[in-house]
């Protein structure tokens, strides 16, 4: 069976019927000239148009990813966990087409609140130079807080010389111990570290403490849970296929989407090996260079897929013919006009447009 090809014309004209008004003024009317949709035409418009396949199939979301609740346990410092993406659904179920992130995902619930078990949650050891206290031994005076008196040299009492005179007027020296004053006869003087103390404070710590390098000083950490992520119970997604340049101009999920949302139609296989130039042309009509490529890509995604169940070995694979149309409006506006399917049944995508 053939499948009747959509032609430009086609194309344009269905563009053209839904193409909004605004844009279409803003693209196409002409100083002096009343603005009419149809006189907008294709010759004028249209200069180039090629031929394109798109290639599309459903696959199955892997189980994995549904049920698959890994649970990986994160543990981090307070101060990290703002880092880090927190996921809520209340409850809600997920679209797994347009979910953007992992399957996977920190959940916000799950945050708890644990001890250092490095430092039992205080945030703290006690310093080891000083056990905790925050002070240490003196040094200068190796604890006892007390020095020997430097004017008595620790003797308690002091040796000065007396001029002493006998009868005759003649004078000898004598010595004689009178107790030292400074330091009242004791020969001892207090400690000028510790002021008598015994102690001074320890410089290895802060008043006993010194932060615990595991946590930080936090004293706790938290722990949050990687869990999967609730999509609805429809486990499909389709996977497209189309020539790179395309891709510059249309994000492949407005294609899924508009494949996935109508019935457009195109050719059906049932086998992946049956996407080769052999097969399709006698109902394209047409190949082109990239489409060796395109189904080259689709076949070794699909088998790949296999293995990992993602995709039947029987099930349905599209084939639709598509084109490109490359538009100039009479103002020099370039865009871009795609059309993919049959005749009577196409999609319609376009770039530039707006
Ligand atoms: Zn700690
Ligand atoms: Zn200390
Ligand atoms: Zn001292
Ligand atoms: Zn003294």
């Amino acid at each position: 069976m053939e499948v009747q090809a959509i032609t430009s014309d086609e194309i344009f004209q269905e563009w053209l019927k839904k193409a909004d008004g605004k844009t279409l003024k803003k693209f196409f009317e002409k100083k002096k000239v009343d603005f009419r949709r149809e006189h907008v035409s294709a010759v004028e418009t249209v200069y180039s148009v090629s031929k394109f396949i798109v290639v599309y199939f459903q696959k199955k979301i892997p189980e994995a990813f549904v049920a698959g609740a890994d649970g990986k346990v994160e543990t981090v410092t307070a101060d990290k966990l703002h880092k880090y993406k927190f996921y809520d659904f209340k409850g809600k179920k997920v679209d797994f087409d347009q979910w953007k992130g992992d399957t996977s995902v920190p959940f916000l619930a799950s945050i708890r609140r644990v001890d250092c078990q490095k430092c039992h949650g205080s945030g703290t050891h006690n310093c080891d130079k000083c056990s905790g206290s925050g002070r240490v031994k003196c040094d200068k005076c190796d604890g006892s807080g007390k020095r020997s008196c430097s004017s008595c040299r620790g003797k308690g009492v002091v040796i000065i010389d007396l001029d002493v005179y006998d009868v005759n007027n003649k004078k000898t020296k004598v010595e004689k111990n009178i107790p030292c004053e400074k330091c009242g006869h004791t020969g001892e003087a207090v400690c000028s570290k510790c002021g008598g103390g015994k102690s001074v404070l320890c410089r290895n710590c802060e008043g006993g403490k010194n932060t615990c390098k595991d946590c930080k000083g936090f004293g706790v950490y938290y722990q949050f849970k990687y869990e999967a992520v609730p999509f609805l119970s429809q486990r499909k997604s389709a996977m497209v296929f189309y020539k790179r340049d395309v891709e510059k101009f249309i994000d492949k999920k407005d294609v899924e989407q508009l494949l996935n949302s109508r019935e457009t139609s195109g050719l059906s296989l049932y086998n992946i090996d049956d996407l080769n130039q052999a097969r399709l042309v006698p109902q394209l009509n047409y190949w082109t260079p990239e489409a060796d490529k395109i189904c080259n890509e689709a076949k070794k995604e699909f088998k790949k897929l296999m293995k990992n169940r993602e995709v039947e070995e029987k099930q349905k694979i599209m084939v639709f013919p598509a084109l490109q149309l490359r538009c100039r409006s009479v103002k020099g506006k370039s865009f871009e006009i795609f059309g993919i399917g049959n005749t009577n049944n196409f999609a319609i995508l376009t770039d530039g447009f707006k």
